[in-house]
């Protein structure tokens, strides 16, 4: 068997669609796991606009993601240039071999026919397609126009009859009959190649054996099959992948806000967690398994698992694997991510911000929900007193007032003021009054925070936040409730 060459050849757009991502991802995977290699190939030609910086973009996202390629633009190769609009002069030659063995043809018919036909096939409600004027010229036809200098293209002679049968590895066989295909231009009026033209040779050229891509495609691929057909090459293994939806009825566009690479970092995701994330879409593993390295998806990954339903984005379930891969980093790189934003919500200087990173660390899903976790500790916010009220801690505007006026001579009497003594004093209170941690507990945190979510309990965050500002906030308690 030839050694397996997977190609990613994403167009630079400057965007990395999350779709485009998991077809590299995938793509990576088929050449890691099969032994072989992984192409980069940017495919430049088939843009209005080129976009500054676009194929840093890929090569940015592609680094950071662990795929790194063994053949591509910068890193050179034996089948180059591996940037499409470098490859240009190598087409025409293909188109002209096809015309010799009489699978393609010149075409000479001007833009005035063609849109005068496209009318003519419009009115009768026939679909527009070229009507093949040029198809049976004669050999002699051909050169004189030639000799004369009228501009040609060159199009692909489809069998008029027939069938065409596709092969796509998850779709099974797709056959369509040839009388639907039009004879498609392989060669333009200025001599370049056409997108698909281009696509099928540079692949072939590239000695590529798997490809991986939208399933948008799709409808493509039979005339692709064609093309194979008539050079007498090798089809590569086709694997179509469905889209990536935002709901059931629309694709997760740019304007979602969720759709790139660059939008997911924005938000402050972690690149393994999105690359773990976006494997899942479209591809379910075998066990219950979902947490996987780049490497443990290369030993898992099997075609079979791949679905032909489109995948539904869930920012939700990102989240939570975002999660997992949060409480994962040691402290130290916790930190380092987490303090921007621990940054942005507490300005006083007195903190100990690694002790807020451990609190904060196994609550993370998302490092840019940090500020709101703990916009308590510069200032205390206002409150209602009805957040003193937790029916599972039994607790009452009374009960905590009785509470907040038990603790208060308990920590001011603390000389040293440690996560351990206030513990200990604490709980001490709790076994002399003898009731339940939340009737002490949960008063002391909502005194402390003003909330009833925070990173820690009432005795963390007394720590966090000093003995003064502790002690002002439960007076500030007694107070409101009495
Ligand atoms: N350049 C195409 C894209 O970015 C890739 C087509 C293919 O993989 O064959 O969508």
């Amino acid at each position: 068997m030839n050694k397996v060459r997977t190609r990613f050849a994403p167009s630079p757009t400057g965007y990395m669609h999350i779709g485009n991502l998991r077809t590299a991802l995938f793509t990576y995977i088929i050449a890691k796991k099969n032994g072989g290699d992984f192409i980069l190939r940017i495919e430049d030609t088939d843009q209005g606009r080129l976009v500054e910086g676009a194929t840093d973009v890929i090569y940015k996202t592609l680094r950071d993601c662990g795929l790194n390629w063994d053949e591509g633009p910068d890193v050179g190769g034996p089948v180059g240039p591996y940037i499409q609009s470098e490859r240009m002069g190598m087409f025409k030659q293909y188109a002209v071999e096809l015309v010799e063995k009489g699978e393609a043809y010149y075409c000479f018919c001007d833009k005035e026919r063609l849109e005068e036909v496209r009318a003519i096939q419009e009115a009768s409600g026939i679909m527009p397609m070229y009507d093949r004027h040029c198809r049976d010229l004669s050999k002699e036809e051909v050169q004189a126009k030639l000799d004369a200098g009228i501009p040609y293209v060159i199009r692909q002679k489809v069998p008029t009859e027939g069938e065409v049968t596709f092969h796509d590895e998850l779709y099974g066989d797709i056959t369509v009959p040839c009388s639907t295909l039009d004879d498609q231009i392989l060669i333009k009026t200025d001599g370049m190649p056409t997108y698909n033209f281009a696509n099928v040779v540079d692949d072939h050229l590239m000695g590529i054996t798997h490809v991986v891509r939208g399933n948008e495609y799709l409808a493509s691929a039979p005339k692709y099959n064609l093309l194979y057909n008539a050079f007498g090459w090798e089809v590569p293994k086709y694997i179509h992948v469905e889209h990536i939806m935002k709901d059931k009825q629309h694709k997760l566009s740019k304007r979602d806000g969720d759709a790139s690479y660059q939008d997911l970092m924005e938000k402050g995701y972690l690149t393994p967690a999105v690359l773990n994330y976006i494997a899942l879409l479209g591809w379910a593993p075998k066990g219950e398994q979902e947490i996987f390295t780049l490497e443990e998806l290369i030993e898992e990954f099997d075609i079979s698992g791949l679905s032909k339903s489109p995948a539904i984005f869930d920012a939700v379930k990102l989240k939570a694997i975002n999660g997992e891969y949060i409480r994962k980093l040691s402290i130290d790189e916790y930190l380092e991510n987490a303090l921007p934003y621990i940054k942005k919500a507490v300005k006083r200087e007195d903190i100990d911000v690694k002790r807020i990173a451990q609190l904060l660390q196994p609550r993370t899903e998302l490092f840019t929900d940090i500020p709101e976790q703990i916009d308590f500790i510069d200032e205390l916010p206002e409150y209602e007193n009805a957040l003193y009220c937790h029916k599972k801690m039994k607790t009452n505007e009374e009960n905590s007032l009785e509470s907040l006026k038990d603790i208060l001579p308990v920590l001011e009497g603390l000389s040293d003021w440690t996560e351990e003594n206030i513990h200990e004093a604490l709980f001490k209170l709790i076994e002399e009054k003898g009731v339940k941690n939340g009737i002490i507990l949960w008063p002391l945190r909502v005194a402390v925070s003003g909330k009833s979510f925070t990173p820690g309990g009432g005795i963390e965050l007394c720590v966090i936040l000093g003995k003064d500002e502790s002690i002002a906030r439960i007076r500030k308690g007694i107070e409101k409730l009495s």
